[in-house]
């Protein structure tokens, strides 16, 4: 049993940028976090992703290289089926017996929390945090009493689907992702519309 505080910081990341990782030390800040576990989606099962799950993981290993207390689970790729949030932290306390979780995502997504599967078991799970731009409203009907927090992050203006257009544009990426998550980009020719 530990008394670790783990971020979950769950996402499509196609592809990962600054962002998410700003996002993620601003929870482990607030939260006094121990570390935080980047959770790639493997199938979503609400949307589809332009980029396959190797892609995403690897860039999601690459970009958090650079950051000594994020980890990166492949929990939700390798579990086979459609990804469900509640299967992903039932995992996770099982790796992590005695741990305390904070799920992490963008605050569009948290906002629709009420129709994941299971949605009446996450609130023993974890404790959830929806990271937003500034200006943003966070409203989670049925949730209970402080099972959901709503944090602001500048540096969220930035967003994959910003970065995916600005490829197929020929933009450049420079200051939106890590520069080794640029590099695997263009080696691997993705959002070129030919995935
Ligand atoms: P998504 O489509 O990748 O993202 C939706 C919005 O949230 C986008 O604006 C996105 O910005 C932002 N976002 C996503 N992850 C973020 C993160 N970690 N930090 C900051 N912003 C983030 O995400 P999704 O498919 O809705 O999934 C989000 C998480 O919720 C995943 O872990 C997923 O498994 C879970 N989920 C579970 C269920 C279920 O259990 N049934 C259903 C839906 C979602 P960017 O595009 O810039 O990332």
């Amino acid at each position: 049993m530990s008394n670790l505080r783990l971020g979950v910081m769950g996402g499509t990341f196609d592809p990962i940028h600054f962002g998410h990782l700003v996002a993620a030390e601003a929870v482990a800040k607030a939260y006094e976090l121990d570390s935080v576990i980047f959770v790639p989606t493997g199938k979503p099962w609400q949307k589809q992703t332009d980029t396959s799950a190797k892609h995403r993981l690897a860039m999601t290993k690459l970009a958090i290289s650079y950051f000594p207390d994020f980890r990166v689970s492949s929990i939700d790729i390798v579990r086979a089926g459609d990804t469900f949030t509640v299967d992903t932290l039932r995992d996770l306390h099982q790796e992590y017996p005695g741990a305390q979780f904070f799920f992490i995502t963008g605050a569009d997504s948290l906002a629709g929390i009420n129709t994941w599967k299971d949605s009446d078991k996450l609130w023993d799970l974890a404790h959830f945090v929806g990271v937003s731009r500034p200006g943003h409203r966070l409203e989670v009907p049925n949730s209970p009493h402080g099972a959901v927090t709503l944090l602001e992050i500048p540096a969220l203006a930035v967003s994959s689907s910003e970065i995916r257009a600005k490829v197929i544009s020929g933009e450049s990426l420079e200051g939106l992702v890590p520069a080794k998550v640029l590099d695997y980009i263009h080696e691997n020719n993705l959002y070129q519309g030919n995935q």
